[in-house]
């Protein structure tokens, strides 16, 4: 069976997985680079090379982007954009969900039309089974190019809204970097004390292993508003915050990041929540964004 000709725009170490990947399944793969030497691996392997940004929008459908941000993309497309009309765009580029959307109404302006990626996966989870890419845009685009996509990862389709798939994937990431942070806070504070990662590995993964059986817990009565202090209270969240606090100083170890999270578990207090579940701070979060 002939494969659809796709193009890749954006070829650092996502974007040359995704190419390869594409090249495995037989797809006819165009490539375009700013710094071109980053396309000689994949034109190795059989890619087409496009002298011009336009030449590679004009040469595949969908045309992939995988490009730092979505600022990027106006600098790569801007001088390119006679070439837009009609053209699908797949950008898997991360950045915000306004972003998102006002690149799907620029692409439309000029007759293109964008489907949002925010993809759940390293370069070496591309192309492989096990990760998955949360998409966002008009239906049938998706539709149309579901197979394709799906050479990259499992694809998860969220709504027509750009911005959704951005959502959605700032959503994962705001979990996932301030998760990695505290770990390696809890690896500072731990090497000051003599103590390797190694040997702090299986007891930080088994704190990681009981995260969802906490979310599971706590997910229905947040929704429900119900934040009870039966099962642990805010009081004696704040004084054991303030113990990591004062453990991380005595190591001589940059308290910035615990000190952070004491601070919103002290608003809380302020706010007279010192008897409810730590999930009230859901509240003050919410009364900072207004
Ligand atoms: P990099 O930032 O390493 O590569 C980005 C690409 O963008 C390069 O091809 C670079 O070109 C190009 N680029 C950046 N700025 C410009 C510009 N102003 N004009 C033209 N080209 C530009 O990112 P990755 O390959 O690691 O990731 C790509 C996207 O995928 C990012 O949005 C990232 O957040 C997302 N992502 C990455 C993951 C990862 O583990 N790497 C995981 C999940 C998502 P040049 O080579 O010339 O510098």
């Amino acid at each position: 069976m002939t494969q659809q000709a796709v193009t890749v725009i954006g070829l650092g170490p996502m974007g040359r997985a995704m190419a390869n990947a594409f090249l495995d399944r037989g797809h006819r793969v165009t490539v375009w680079n700013r710094t071109p030497s980053r396309a000689d691996e994949a034109v190795a392997r059989g890619a087409v090379r496009a002298a011009t940004a336009a030449e590679a929008l004009r040469a595949g459908e969908p045309v992939v982007l995988s490009l730092t941000d979505y600022a990027a993309m106006y600098d790569v497309l801007g001088p390119a954009a006679d070439a837009l009309a009609g053209r699908v765009l797949v950008n898997l580029s991360s950045d915000t969900p306004g972003e998102a959307r006002k690149a799907a109404e620029w692409a439309r302006r000029h007759g293109a039309r964008q489907l949002t990626g925010g993809v759940q996966a390293s370069p070496s989870g591309i192309g492989v089974p096990g990760s998955a890419t949360f998409y966002s845009g008009p239906r049938e685009v998706f539709d149309a190019h579901r197979d394709t996509l799906e050479v990259l990862t499992a694809a998860d389709y969220l709504g027509a809204d750009p911005g959704l798939a951005a959502l959605y994937y700032q959503l994962q990431m705001d979990t996932f970097w301030t998760s990695m942070l505290s770990h390696l806070h809890s690896l500072a504070v731990a090497r000051a004390n003599g103590i390797p990662a190694r040997e702090l590995l299986p007891h930080l993964s088994a704190t990681a292993a009981s995260v969802p059986g906490f979310l599971e817990f706590y997910a229905p009565r947040i929704d429900a508003g119900d934040h009870a202090g039966d099962v642990d209270r805010l009081a004696m969240g704040t004084a054991s915050v303030d113990h990591v606090v004062h453990t991380a100083r005595d190591a001589g170890v940059d308290a910035a990041l615990p000190e952070a999270v004491l601070a919103v578990f002290r608003r809380g207090m302020e706010q007279g929540r010192a008897g409810d579940s730590f999930t009230s701070l859901i509240e003050v979060f919410a009364r900072d964004a207004r």
